[in-house]
Formats: structure tokens, sequence, C-alpha cells
């Protein structure tokens, strides 16, 4: 044997550091792909199915940014069933010198999505966090009924906010200022149970439901979406870690979602979220365990309904073994 072979273990690793460092020039790629606010808007496609144009899908954002982050279940709802999808944008941050620029980066992102727009009292609230929730509740009830007044009128149904650990104060303080505001619109309007639907993204949701499937095609909207943030993605490339962050989603959700010691689920990309439901006196749980939607199909909210609250109509429209992947 030559004095210069290289060793079996030198083999493998070679293999290995190709695999990485493929990764690292795609990552570099995406450096070169250009950031928003486009100068020609983004102006997402009609989607191809009306099926369920009535519902309407309410995304309460923390910040400008979030709103494309988390939009996997959002974004598949619009793109397969119709639904409109709202976004809320709680605040626009809290320098007050940088909320322009944000609001712009945020109509652009909005557009790619094909989501509505609604900045309450035009500049978002402050102090959402959950702080000011005790020491100041006089301002926090102005903020739960300016959010109440915004629920009456939409009439949404399914509200998406961060769950309560999510480590941002405003995320944490979104996730209490919506849990107010959703009970108070239930009691003001007397309408049945509406969908809540916790988002994760600084700390993993603790008991997480509802795994959802991604395409490469759908990822590629919100890296698309996030990537129009570009004030916000120069300092931190949350876009480009998008990727990353869906792949460990399989992984992690595959088991904390499918069961531990499942196998993990046959596709690349998810989100991970979990689903209840809000009634005017508080929590309505769902009565069913986790749920595992492959990336692609035709998802309608109405099935997820049926699936954690199967007695309102017997059929969730979702059934064992139908794809390999669609139930636990
Ligand atoms: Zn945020």
């Amino acid at each position: 044997m030559a004095q210069n072979a290289r060793s079996p273990w030198e083999k493998r690793h070679q293999q290995w550091l190709d695999f990485v460092l493929k990764i690292a020039d795609a990552f570099q790629a995406g450096r070169a792909i250009p950031l928003g606010p486009s100068s020609t808007p983004l102006v997402a496609p009609t989607p191809f199915s009306t099926s369920v144009r009535s519902t309407t899908i309410l995304v309460a954002s923390p910040h400008p940014d979030d709103e494309a982050l988390i939009s996997a279940l959002p974004l598949r709802l619009r793109i397969e069933t119709g639904a409109r999808v709202v976004n809320c944008a709680v605040t626009l941050g809290s320098d007050l010198s940088q909320r322009a620029r944000r609001r712009a980066e945020l109509e652009s992102s909005c557009c790619a999505l094909g989501f509505d727009l609604i900045v309450p009292g035009d500049e978002g609230l402050d102090d959402v966090k959950p702080q000011s929730r005790q020491s100041h509740p006089a301002s926090w009830q102005e903020k739960v009924e300016t959010l109440r007044i915004l629920f009456d009128r939409e009439r949404p149904d399914a509200v998406f906010a961060p769950h309560e650990e999510d480590f941002n104060t405003t995320h944490v303080g979104t996730h209490y200022l919506v849990v107010d505001a959703l009970v108070a619109h239930l009691a003001h309007s007397h309408r049945p149970p509406v969908l809540l639907i916790e988002t994760e993204y600084w700390h993993p949701h603790s008991n997480p439901n509802l795994m959802v499937g991604v395409t490469p095609e759908t990822l590629a909207i919100q890296m698309m979406a996030t990537a129009e943030h570009a004030g916000e993605v120069s300092r931190n490339p949350y876009h480009l870690g998008l990727p990353a962050r869906m792949m460990d989603n399989v992984r992690r959700g595959s088991e904390v979602v499918g069961g531990q010691g499942a196998p993990a689920k046959p596709f690349m990309f998810a989100e991970l979220y979990r689903v209840t439901r809000m009634s005017a006196q508080g929590e309505v749980p769902p009565q069913r365990g986790g749920l595992i939607v492959a990336p692609d199909g035709e998802l309608r909210l109405s099935d997820l309904e049926n699936w954690y609250w199967p007695s309102a109509a017997g059929d969730s429209g979702l059934t064992p073994q139908n794809d390999g992947g669609k139930l636990v």
C-alpha cells in the first residue's frame, strides 16, 4: 500500500465533508438572491381553488417577518383552498425610527404571500409584553379592546398566535393579548368556539399536536417573503436558515407529535403547531392526539377541526394510511 494512501477514515470523512460543503455552498448562493422590498411588487398568483373562500384565517404577528416565518399552514390553506389570510401586525417593532421601513417590508412580504394586511392603529400597538399586562392593566385593556373590535369585524375562523413560552417578550405578550381579545370577542359576538393555532419560533412548543408537511415550492414562497424584510435578515439571515429549521421540525415532530420512537416521516420540511379552540369561557382542549399532514393534497380547516373534535361532523376527511404520512 502506498504510504500516502488515504485511510478508510479519511475517505469517509471526505464524503461527509463534501455533503457539508454543498450545504454551505447553497447557503452562500442564497445570499446572492436580492432582498426586498422589491421595486416591482411580487404579486402572489391567485389560488387555483376557491372551495372555501369564505374561510378567514387571522395571523397575529408579534413583529414584521413573523407572518412569513411561521406561515406554512396559513399559506397552504390559502393556496389549496382559497382561504383568505389576514396578517394582523400586532407591532411594527419598538424602534419608532424604523417603523416606516418595517411597514414597507411587511407590505411587500404580505404581497408575496398573498395575505391581506391590517396594522391596528396604523402604527401597531406598543408595549405588548407580559409584564405590561400585570403592571399597566388599563393600557393593556385598551389593546385588548382594539384587537377585540378587529376580531368582531373580521370574524376569523382560525387565529394564529405564538405560544406562551416563545421566549421573545413581544411573542409571549402577543399570546396573552390574543387570548384575552379572543375571549372578549367570543363573549361579545356569541359565536361558537374558534380555532386558536399556536406557533413557535424562538422556543419550541412543549406540546405541539400538529405537524404540517411543506413542499419545496411552498417553503420557497416563505423564504421569498422573509427576504422582503431586508433590514431584519441583514442582521440575522432568518430566510436562509428556514430550510434547516423546517428539516429539524420533521425530526422532532415525527416523534413529539407522532409518538416517541416513531420513524421519521418521508418528507423534508414541516412546521409544528398546537391546535386548540377558544370559547368565551376559555380553552376547549382537543379531544384527540397528534396529527401529521403530508406536504401535498388539499388541506381544509374543517379537516383539522373534525380531527381534533370528531363529534362535530363525524368525519375528519383525513383517514389513516391513505398516504403513509397523513395521520398518526
Ligand atoms: Zn418576532
